[in-house]
């Protein structure tokens, strides 16, 4: 099975890497959740807007906005 973002072998959805941006933006989220009114499409686009976000995250971001629409 292979990453759904980059090409790396992996037993689960995503690498390693990916999988731990992943989990860091969801756990992003609940906090930001809690001070704004925001959805999950919104906060991932805030995610690319800015430009202090990890590329990794940047990545993932990409891919669950892409499974959105
Ligand atoms: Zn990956």
């Amino acid at each position: 099975m292979k990453c759904k973002i980059c090409t790396k072998e992996t037993t689960t959805e995503y690498c390693e890497l990916h999988q731990k941006a992943h989990e860091n933006l969801v756990q992003k989220y609940d906090n930001w959740k809690k001070a704004l009114e925001t959805s999950w499409e919104e906060y991932l686009n805030e995610i690319l807007k800015n430009q202090y976000s990890g590329v990794w995250v940047r990545e993932v971001a990409k891919y669950l906005i892409s499974q959105i629409k």
